[in-house]
Parts: C-alpha cells; sequence; structure tokens
C-alpha cells in the first residue's frame, strides 16, 4: 500500500484517504469506488476533489497494461501519458519483441511520435541550451522511429493529424491523404 488517494469532501471540506496499490493507482481502479464513498465525518457522498496518485511507469505496470486490452492509463490519452523520454527502452523492447497485442503496440508507437513532436515544436518557448537537449532527445527519437518506419505507415488513426504533419515528413513517410 504506497499509493493514496485523497477525497475531499464537498459539505465539510475533510479529507478522507484510501490506499491503493501501485496496480490500482496506475489504472484508476478505485476510482468509481472511491467517489461513491461517503464522508467519514459527515457522511455527505458528495466530494469537491478526489486527488489520484500516478506511479512511475515500470516494466510491471506496462506489462499489465499490454496484457490487459481493457486496462487504459489513468487518463484518456494515455499515449500522452506514456509519452516520456524515460520510457523509450522499455518501448522499444516491447514493441520489437512483439510482446503485447498489436493494438497496444500501436499505443506506444504513437506515444513514441508524441515524444519526438513535444521536443521539436515551438523552440522560441526555450532557452537556447534547452533546445539543443530537445533536439537530442527528439533525434535520438526520429532515430529509433526510422528502423521501424514499416510499422508505422499502416497506423492511421491512432496518430493525431498534428503529430502524423510534423514527424512523418522526418521519418520520410506520406502522409496519407484522405
Ligand atoms: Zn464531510
Amino acid at each position: 500500500m504506497e499509493f493514496r488517494a485523497i477525497r475531499t469532501c464537498k459539505n465539510c471540506g475533510s479529507e478522507d484517504e484510501y490506499a491503493l496499490s501501485k496496480i490500482d493507482a496506475a489504472f484508476s481502479l478505485k476510482y468509481d469506488l472511491i467517489q461513491s464513498k461517503k464522508c467519514t465525518k459527515c457522511n455527505s457522498d458528495k466530494w469537491s476533489e478526489i486527488k489520484y496518485p500516478s506511479p512511475y511507469l515500470d516494466k510491471e505496470l506496462l506489462d499489465i497494461w499490454g496484457a490487459d486490452l481493457d486496462l487504459n492509463f489513468m487518463d484518456q490519452d494515455e499515449d500522452i501519458i506514456l509519452a516520456e523520454e524515460e520510457n523509450l527502452p522499455l518501448f522499444l523492447e516491447a514493441i520489437d519483441n512483439k510482446r503485447y497485442p498489436q493494438s497496444k503496440l500501436n499505443i506506444l508507437l504513437s506515444a513514441l511520435c508524441i515524444l519526438a513532436y513535444d521536443n521539436i515544436i515551438a523552440p522560441e518557448e526555450y532557452t537556447a541550451a534547452e533546445n539543443i537537449h530537445r533536439k537530442a532527445k527528439a533525434d535520438r527519437v526520429i532515430n529509433e522511429l526510422t528502423k521501424r518506419k514499416h510499422l508505422l505507415t499502416n497506423l492511421s488513426w491512432e496518430i493525431m493529424d498534428y503529430i502524423k504533419e510534423v514527424i512523418f515528413p522526418r521519418l520520410d513517410i506520406k502522409i496519407p491523404v484522405k
């Protein structure tokens, strides 16, 4: 029980804590249950906020997610959540070994496109030093995606258009006309 959700009562402001396992936290498994709880102080069923922790992604969580088509990471935009640089080796290993069903691997591929995109767009919002670092990150991801571009050409809806417009030309993939 390393994680805690906190439910704030709308009526009296009291906070109730609920212990969560890492898996509960990662996939919001107890969210509905906590929503349905009553305040332990005033018994109100109205809440103003539920703070839900998000554990760092690791191989254990990714494997659980990859094996279960019904599991999603907390947010609806799970590929955006997954788009973190430290996940790159984990994702490449899963993709190359076809560790999960294709629909899950496609989400990982999409997340890698988002990761590259995030480090390419809007350089004017960053300092020169930050941009050197961003470019190195983007180059690293683009390099890995280039080696696997045959996997991307079949993806259509999985990757958002604005991402494709920036990333696909860098991979020398033609953007399919609709
Ligand atoms: Zn209350």
